[in-house]
């Protein structure tokens, strides 16, 4: 699998392009890649044993692709997994209260202790595409739902980081719950 871009490469900060179907055969491999390494990055013994920084979502950009997928890996229960792949995403809603991640987020292309608040939805449903070209519709709460809306980042430019206010990294803390 090709390398995860740094933060400071331009191309993490670009809009990716939607695909078009058929999926070409290196997407698919590219696809299956990355659920094999989120995978094997949220059960410890792999994470170490391959030196793997724990991950739950990897957009394509990441990758150097410029295309509109990602895919999230979900630990719903201990050691079990469930796998997202969306391709060409729309939000068609998402809930009017706002979450954040306490501790906070994380992203396999910072690789730096950052520290603030990212305000986002509790829960959002997507239109998107499976693999196969199929419309199929995928809703999201709690940590899934911060995935889904960190990994369309992703897919327009925007890092976790670019929604943190600078001089003051908690603001407005209270009127957000923390998950
Ligand atoms: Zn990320």
């Amino acid at each position: 699998m090709k390398d995860i871009l740094d933060e400071k490469d331009k191309r993490l900060h670009e809009k990716s392009l939607d695909v078009t179907f058929p999926l070409k055969d290196e997407d698919k491999k590219t696809i299956n890649d990355i659920i094999e390494l989120l995978t094997n990055s949220q059960i410890p013994e792999l994470a170490e044993k391959y030196n793997l920084r724990p991950g739950m979502g990897l957009a394509a950009i990441q990758l150097g692709i410029k295309k509109r997928y990602f895919v999230v890996v979900h630990e719903y229960d201990e050691g079990k997994f469930d796998n997202y792949v969306i391709i060409n995403p729309k939000i068609i809603s998402t809930s009017e209260e706002m979450i954040y991640v306490g501790e906070g987020e994380g992203c396999l292309s910072v690789n730096r202790e950052v520290c603030g608040i990212v305000p986002r939805h509790a829960r959002i449903t997507l239109e998107a595409y499976d693999m196969d070209g199929n419309k199929i519709k995928v809703r999201g709460r709690e940590e899934l739902a911060i995935a889904f809306q960190h990994e369309i980042d992703h897919l327009n430019g925007i890092l976790f980081v670019d929604h943190i206010d600078k001089k003051n990294p908690f603001k407005n803390k209270d009127l957000y719950r923390e998950i």
